[in-house]
């Protein structure tokens, strides 16, 4: 049975989650205003609180599973915002593919680095099997040669899990991933992105110019590149089923903050939102922000159910694409609405509100945009391949 029912200790450290995400709120509007100056990997208020590591300890079996639980504190914390941190883990989208795709001798190597995941270039996006970036063979070494752009972690990352294809006539069957370590001649960090939101975040573009990776480089190994499931397309698609419910929690925990605020302005305007009232008794703002908060609460539930089935071992593909489609696009009619009822309060810089409705945006993008899992949802359940539905 399907049971979302927190432990005392789980929410206790959901409780610690939003503390620290309240002072990392202090220095968003900063961070959003000065682009590219990104945050410091630890706040000073850092010492005042416990890492969130020495809260997860002693956690057992009766406790909440790890899938929803993170996902639970990923909202949490992006409820403070989404660029700044108390403290910044380790790890970006690459590492995701590393475990999903890598060998165990891989992991084991590159198990410290953080690590980016560069698919996009100029001319592919939604479609990664039109990867231009080629590997070539080359005696011992892979000769890498692309330009790859919106590399989120892009700077901060020690390396980066790279597309290319190693035979372009093959199609999808030709793309392999790389793992490129920073520092490598021919790597080049090209330049940082300019965005709309989540504008203190580091997104970057890339140029690999002749650039030499040991041939162990490649993902899953080369005596696994005929197999299903290795560093090939299918492989590192895997990593998706784990991240796209997460990147729906970003946009959520975001949302959340948007519905507390502007409840909180509608209180301070003598509106209270009442929840016992029936439907005669509402003001049709205050019906609307209901619909608002209720859009909310079944996306999270998407959320949820895509995490559990994977913390449970079921296979989750189908669910984390609605949870993602779903996410995308409720976080923007969440936003959008909240600034609606706000008014000039909504637009004004001198409140975050404005700026939420900027960094949601993105959920609908990254890892797939709403359309592109339509797509996938559609070809799940009517059992079509991605050549018979695209
Ligand atoms: C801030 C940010 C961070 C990012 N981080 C990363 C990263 O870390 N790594 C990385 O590799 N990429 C990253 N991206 C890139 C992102 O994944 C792509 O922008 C996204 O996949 C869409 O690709 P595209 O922009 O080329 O759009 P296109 O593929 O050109 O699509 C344009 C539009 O057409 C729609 N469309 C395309 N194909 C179909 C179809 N078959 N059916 C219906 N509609 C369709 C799309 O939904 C979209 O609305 C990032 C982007 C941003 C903005």
């Amino acid at each position: 049975m399907i049971d979302f029912e927190l432990t005392r200790k789980d929410r206790e450290l959901l409780e610690a989650i939003r503390r620290e995400a309240l002072v990392a709120r202090s220095y968003a509007r900063h961070y959003d205003e000065n682009e590219h100056e990104f945050p410091p990997d630890e706040l000073p208020e850092a010492k005042d609180f416990p890492s969130v590591f020495s809260l997860f300890a002693g956690r057992g079996k009766e406790d909440t599973g790890m899938g929803v639980i993170s996902m639970l504190l990923t909202a949490g914390q992006t409820w403070g915002d989404y660029s700044v941190r108390m403290r910044r883990g380790k790890g970006g989208l690459g590492n995701a593919a590393l475990r999903a795709a890598g060998t165990p001798a891989q992991q084991e190597k590159w198990k410290d680095l953080t690590l980016a995941m560069a698919i996009t270039e100029p001319g592919c996006g939604s479609d990664p099997s039109a990867v231009q970036t080629t590997a070539v063979l080359d005696g011992e070494e892979w000769v890498l040669n692309g330009e790859k752009i919106f590399v989120t972690t892009g700077c901060r990352a020690d390396g980066v899990v790279v597309w290319a294809t190693v035979d372009k006539a093959a199609g999808r069957a030709g793309i392999k991933s790389f793992l490129v370590e920073k520092g490598t001649p021919g790597f080049i960090v090209a330049h940082k992105e300019k965005k709309l939101g989540i504008r203190a975040d580091d997104t970057a573009a890339y140029v690999f110019k002749d650039c030499r990776i040991p041939r162990g480089n490649l993902l899953g190994g080369e005596e696994a590149i005929p197999k299903a499931g290795s560093g090939g397309f299918r492989g590192v698609m895997k990593t998706f089923n784990m991240t796209r419910p997460a990147v729906a929690a970003i946009g959520l925990g975001i949302a959340e903050a948007a519905l507390d605020f502007t409840r909180d302005q509608l209180r301070e305007a003598g509106v209270e939102v009442d929840y016992g009232a029936g439907i005669g008794g509402q003001s049709a703002l205050v019906r609307r922000f209901q619909r608002l908060e209720a859009l909310y609460e079944a996306a999270m539930l998407t959320v949820l159910h895509a995490a559990w089935l994977s913390d449970h071992g079921k296979p989750n593909n189908t669910e984390a694409s609605i949870a993602k489609a779903k996410g995308g696009s409720a976080v923007r009619e969440i936003t959008q609405g909240c600034i609606e009822i706000l008014g000039p309060l909504g637009v004004s810089r001198e409140h975050l509100l404005e700026k939420w409705f900027r960094d949601v945006r993105i959920t609908d993008i990254y890892e797939g945009t709403g359309q592109i899992q339509r797509l996938i949802i559609a070809r799940d359940i009517l059992g079509y391949s991605s050549s018979e539905l695209r």
